[in-house]
Protein backbone atom coordinates (compact mmCIF):
# COMPACT_ATOMS: atom_id res chain seq x y z
CA UNK A 1 0.00 0.00 0.00
CA UNK A 2 2.85 2.03 -0.03
CA UNK A 3 1.64 5.68 -0.91
CA UNK A 4 -1.10 4.14 -2.08
CA UNK A 5 -4.82 5.88 -1.60
CA UNK A 6 -7.13 4.07 0.76
CA UNK A 7 -10.51 4.63 0.64
CA UNK A 8 -12.04 4.26 4.44
CA UNK A 9 -16.29 5.04 5.62
CA UNK A 10 -16.31 5.74 9.20
CA UNK A 11 -20.08 5.58 9.86
CA UNK A 12 -20.51 7.30 12.69
CA UNK A 13 -22.87 10.31 14.33
CA UNK A 14 -23.26 9.82 17.64
CA UNK A 15 -21.62 12.85 18.52
CA UNK A 16 -23.80 15.27 16.44
CA UNK A 17 -25.03 18.14 18.45
CA UNK A 18 -28.14 18.73 16.06
CA UNK A 19 -29.30 15.81 13.35
CA UNK A 20 -28.45 12.67 12.92
CA UNK A 21 -27.74 11.34 9.16
CA UNK A 22 -23.98 11.57 8.58
CA UNK A 23 -22.98 7.85 9.48
CA UNK A 24 -25.12 6.87 6.14
CA UNK A 25 -22.93 8.86 4.35
CA UNK A 26 -20.33 6.96 2.85
CA UNK A 27 -21.92 3.68 0.63
CA UNK A 28 -23.84 6.75 -1.17
CA UNK A 29 -20.49 8.71 -2.04
CA UNK A 30 -19.43 5.84 -3.41
CA UNK A 31 -22.51 5.13 -5.15
CA UNK A 32 -22.43 8.66 -6.46
CA UNK A 33 -18.02 8.57 -7.44
CA UNK A 34 -19.17 5.37 -9.98
CA UNK A 35 -22.55 6.53 -11.09
CA UNK A 36 -23.26 6.12 -14.94
CA UNK A 37 -24.50 9.86 -14.23
CA UNK A 38 -20.51 11.46 -14.52
CA UNK A 39 -17.19 9.32 -14.98
CA UNK A 40 -14.74 8.39 -12.57
CA UNK A 41 -11.79 10.89 -13.64
CA UNK A 42 -10.70 13.88 -11.74
CA UNK A 43 -9.75 17.41 -13.25
CA UNK A 44 -5.99 16.18 -13.18
CA UNK A 45 -6.39 12.96 -15.34
CA UNK A 46 -6.60 10.41 -12.12
CA UNK A 47 -8.77 7.77 -12.73
CA UNK A 48 -10.40 6.17 -9.68
CA UNK A 49 -11.65 2.94 -11.26
CA UNK A 50 -9.36 -0.05 -11.26
CA UNK A 51 -7.01 2.07 -10.48
CA UNK A 52 -3.87 0.23 -8.64
CA UNK A 53 -2.52 2.86 -6.39
CA UNK A 54 -6.32 3.43 -4.89
CA UNK A 55 -7.78 0.94 -2.16
CA UNK A 56 -11.23 0.73 -0.29
CA UNK A 57 -10.84 -0.77 2.74
CA UNK A 58 -14.97 -0.43 2.82
CA UNK A 59 -16.82 1.11 5.99
CA UNK A 60 -16.66 0.92 9.86
CA UNK A 61 -19.57 0.85 11.94
CA UNK A 62 -19.06 2.66 15.03
CA UNK A 63 -21.15 1.83 18.02
CA UNK A 64 -21.34 4.20 20.40
CA UNK A 65 -19.93 5.13 23.40
CA UNK A 66 -16.41 6.57 24.05
CA UNK A 67 -14.49 3.87 23.79
CA UNK A 68 -15.78 2.44 20.60
CA UNK A 69 -15.75 6.22 19.14
CA UNK A 70 -11.97 6.69 19.84
CA UNK A 71 -10.89 3.28 18.24
CA UNK A 72 -11.52 4.99 15.11
CA UNK A 73 -8.07 5.75 15.76
CA UNK A 74 -6.89 2.16 15.46
CA UNK A 75 -8.46 1.69 11.94
CA UNK A 76 -7.08 4.68 10.65
CA UNK A 77 -3.39 3.14 12.65
CA UNK A 78 -4.01 -0.28 10.23
CA UNK A 79 -3.63 2.00 7.32
CA UNK A 80 -0.89 4.32 8.19
CA UNK A 81 1.27 1.04 9.37
CA UNK A 82 0.70 -0.21 6.12
CA UNK A 83 2.34 2.65 3.92
CA UNK A 84 -1.62 4.06 2.91
CA UNK A 85 -2.40 7.73 2.88
CA UNK A 86 -6.06 7.78 4.09
CA UNK A 87 -9.11 9.38 2.70
CA UNK A 88 -11.77 9.47 5.08
CA UNK A 89 -15.37 9.50 4.20
CA UNK A 90 -17.38 10.50 7.61
CA UNK A 91 -19.32 10.45 9.57
CA UNK A 92 -19.79 13.82 11.40
CA UNK A 93 -16.90 16.01 12.45
CA UNK A 94 -16.36 14.35 15.66
CA UNK A 95 -14.61 11.70 13.49
CA UNK A 96 -11.30 13.73 13.00
CA UNK A 97 -9.94 14.31 16.54
CA UNK A 98 -9.54 10.09 16.75
CA UNK A 99 -8.16 10.14 12.91
CA UNK A 100 -5.58 13.11 13.97
CA UNK A 101 -4.40 11.21 16.93
CA UNK A 102 -3.27 8.41 14.50
CA UNK A 103 -1.71 10.83 11.81
CA UNK A 104 -0.14 12.44 14.75
CA UNK A 105 1.42 9.04 15.92
CA UNK A 106 2.60 8.31 13.08
CA UNK A 107 3.76 11.10 11.45
CA UNK A 108 4.28 13.84 14.31
CA UNK A 109 2.56 17.30 14.06
CA UNK A 110 1.22 18.05 10.95
CA UNK A 111 -0.05 21.15 9.14
CA UNK A 112 -4.04 21.17 8.91
CA UNK A 113 -6.11 22.97 6.08
CA UNK A 114 -9.76 22.59 7.53
CA UNK A 115 -12.68 23.83 5.56
CA UNK A 116 -15.70 24.46 7.39
CA UNK A 117 -18.70 27.12 7.93
CA UNK A 118 -17.71 26.80 11.81
CA UNK A 119 -14.36 26.28 13.37
CA UNK A 120 -15.29 23.29 15.92
CA UNK A 121 -13.08 25.32 18.54
CA UNK A 122 -16.08 24.49 21.75
CA UNK A 123 -14.35 23.53 24.51
CA UNK A 124 -17.74 21.14 25.07
CA UNK A 125 -21.22 21.39 23.77
CA UNK A 126 -24.32 20.57 25.61
CA UNK A 127 -21.75 19.01 27.62
CA UNK A 128 -20.25 16.33 25.40
CA UNK A 129 -16.36 17.23 24.73
CA UNK A 130 -16.16 15.11 21.98
CA UNK A 131 -19.23 16.89 20.32
CA UNK A 132 -18.58 17.46 16.04
CA UNK A 133 -18.15 20.85 17.55
CA UNK A 134 -15.23 20.35 19.21
CA UNK A 135 -12.30 18.40 17.31
CA UNK A 136 -10.68 21.03 16.83
CA UNK A 137 -10.02 22.21 20.16
CA UNK A 138 -8.96 18.27 21.31
CA UNK A 139 -6.41 18.16 18.88
CA UNK A 140 -4.96 21.40 19.71
CA UNK A 141 -4.77 20.31 23.48
CA UNK A 142 -3.03 17.40 22.64
CA UNK A 143 -0.70 19.31 20.39
CA UNK A 144 -1.20 17.21 17.69
CA UNK A 145 -0.83 19.60 15.20
CA UNK A 146 2.31 22.09 13.84
CA UNK A 147 -0.64 24.70 12.20
CA UNK A 148 -4.01 24.79 12.08
CA UNK A 149 -5.30 27.02 9.10
CA UNK A 150 -9.63 26.97 8.86
CA UNK A 151 -11.04 28.69 5.70
CA UNK A 152 -14.66 29.07 5.02
CA UNK A 153 -15.37 30.06 8.48
CA UNK A 154 -18.53 32.56 9.26
CA UNK A 155 -20.09 31.29 12.50
CA UNK A 156 -17.06 32.73 15.23
CA UNK A 157 -18.54 33.38 18.71
CA UNK A 158 -16.75 35.01 20.94
CA UNK A 159 -16.40 32.13 22.60
CA UNK A 160 -14.34 31.08 19.40
CA UNK A 161 -12.47 33.87 19.04
CA UNK A 162 -10.74 33.11 22.66
CA UNK A 163 -10.26 29.62 21.90
CA UNK A 164 -8.63 30.47 18.55
CA UNK A 165 -6.69 33.40 20.04
CA UNK A 166 -5.59 30.64 22.66
CA UNK A 167 -4.23 27.96 20.45
CA UNK A 168 -2.92 30.35 17.78
CA UNK A 169 -5.52 29.12 15.02
CA UNK A 170 -5.22 31.12 11.54
CA UNK A 171 -9.19 31.92 10.57
CA UNK A 172 -9.70 32.96 7.34
CA UNK A 173 -13.47 33.84 7.58
CA UNK A 174 -15.77 33.62 4.27
CA UNK A 175 -16.25 37.57 4.57
CA UNK A 176 -12.70 38.24 3.83
CA UNK A 177 -12.22 35.60 0.80
CA UNK A 178 -14.13 37.79 -2.05
CA UNK A 179 -11.72 40.27 -1.27
CA UNK A 180 -8.27 38.35 -0.66
CA UNK A 181 -8.89 34.54 -2.28
CA UNK A 182 -6.96 31.96 -0.38
CA UNK A 183 -3.60 30.51 -1.41
CA UNK A 184 -2.00 27.66 0.38
CA UNK A 185 0.85 28.32 1.66
CA UNK A 186 2.38 25.33 4.21
CA UNK A 187 5.96 24.05 5.22
CA UNK A 188 5.71 20.42 4.97
CA UNK A 189 3.17 17.65 5.13
CA UNK A 190 -0.32 18.60 5.23
CA UNK A 191 -3.70 17.16 6.23
CA UNK A 192 -7.09 18.08 5.05
CA UNK A 193 -10.10 18.32 6.91
CA UNK A 194 -13.10 18.96 4.51
CA UNK A 195 -16.79 20.01 6.07
CA UNK A 196 -19.46 19.91 3.29
CA UNK A 197 -20.92 23.02 5.06
CA UNK A 198 -18.49 25.11 3.98
CA UNK A 199 -20.23 25.20 1.18
CA UNK A 200 -23.18 27.22 0.03
CA UNK A 201 -25.74 25.11 1.04
CA UNK A 202 -27.44 26.18 -2.85
CA UNK A 203 -24.46 23.90 -3.68
CA UNK A 204 -24.84 21.34 -1.12
CA UNK A 205 -28.02 20.96 0.68
CA UNK A 206 -27.79 17.56 2.49
CA UNK A 207 -26.02 19.37 5.16
CA UNK A 208 -27.52 19.52 8.79
CA UNK A 209 -26.44 23.29 10.05
CA UNK A 210 -27.67 25.34 7.11
CA UNK A 211 -25.11 28.32 7.06
CA UNK A 212 -25.92 30.24 3.80
CA UNK A 213 -22.89 32.67 2.66
CA UNK A 214 -20.75 29.85 1.86
CA UNK A 215 -17.92 28.87 -0.63
CA UNK A 216 -18.51 27.73 -4.07
CA UNK A 217 -17.63 24.41 -5.31
CA UNK A 218 -15.56 25.90 -7.85
CA UNK A 219 -13.25 28.15 -4.87
CA UNK A 220 -12.38 25.14 -2.83
CA UNK A 221 -11.29 23.29 -5.91
CA UNK A 222 -9.59 26.36 -6.73
CA UNK A 223 -7.94 26.02 -3.40
CA UNK A 224 -7.32 22.12 -3.22
CA UNK A 225 -5.79 22.26 -6.66
CA UNK A 226 -2.89 24.91 -5.70
CA UNK A 227 -1.92 22.67 -3.22
CA UNK A 228 1.82 21.47 -3.61
CA UNK A 229 3.17 20.07 -0.33
CA UNK A 230 2.69 16.50 0.34
CA UNK A 231 -0.89 15.00 1.71
CA UNK A 232 -0.70 12.23 4.33
CA UNK A 233 -4.48 12.39 4.41
CA UNK A 234 -7.72 14.17 4.21
CA UNK A 235 -11.56 13.25 5.57
CA UNK A 236 -14.51 14.59 3.96
CA UNK A 237 -17.31 14.79 6.73
CA UNK A 238 -20.83 16.00 7.43
CA UNK A 239 -22.39 14.84 4.08
CA UNK A 240 -26.20 14.17 5.57
CA UNK A 241 -28.27 12.17 3.26
CA UNK A 242 -31.56 12.88 4.88
CA UNK A 243 -31.71 16.78 4.09
CA UNK A 244 -30.21 15.76 0.24
CA UNK A 245 -31.96 16.72 -2.52
CA UNK A 246 -31.47 14.75 -5.84
CA UNK A 247 -28.39 13.26 -3.82
CA UNK A 248 -26.59 16.15 -5.50
CA UNK A 249 -24.69 16.78 -2.32
CA UNK A 250 -23.45 13.19 -2.40
CA UNK A 251 -22.07 14.36 -5.89
CA UNK A 252 -20.67 17.22 -4.56
CA UNK A 253 -18.61 14.71 -1.71
CA UNK A 254 -18.05 12.11 -4.69
CA UNK A 255 -16.25 15.21 -6.51
CA UNK A 256 -14.41 16.38 -3.34
CA UNK A 257 -12.91 12.47 -3.35
CA UNK A 258 -11.77 13.04 -7.08
CA UNK A 259 -10.11 16.28 -6.53
CA UNK A 260 -8.71 15.62 -2.90
CA UNK A 261 -8.23 11.86 -3.62
CA UNK A 262 -6.09 12.67 -6.87
CA UNK A 263 -3.85 15.46 -4.87
CA UNK A 264 -2.66 13.27 -2.65
CA UNK A 265 -1.59 10.74 -5.45
CA UNK A 266 0.09 13.49 -7.16
CA UNK A 267 1.74 15.10 -4.51
CA UNK A 268 3.43 12.03 -3.35
MN1 LIG B 1 -17.18 20.89 11.15
MN1 LIG C 1 -19.51 22.85 9.90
Amino acid sequence: MKNNLVLIGICSDENSSFLRGTAAAPPLIREALFSDASNTTSESGVDFRNNPRIQDVGDRLIANGETAYLGIESHIQEILESGGKPLVLGGDHAISYPVLRAIHHHHGPVNLLHFDAHTDLYNELDGNRYSHACPFARMMEDGLLKRLVQVGIRTLTAHQQEQAARFGVEIHQMQSLVHTPFHPDFDGPLYISFDIDVFDPAFAPGISHYEPGGMSVREALTIIQQISNPIVGADIVEYNPRRDIHNMTAFVAAKLVKEIGSRILLNS
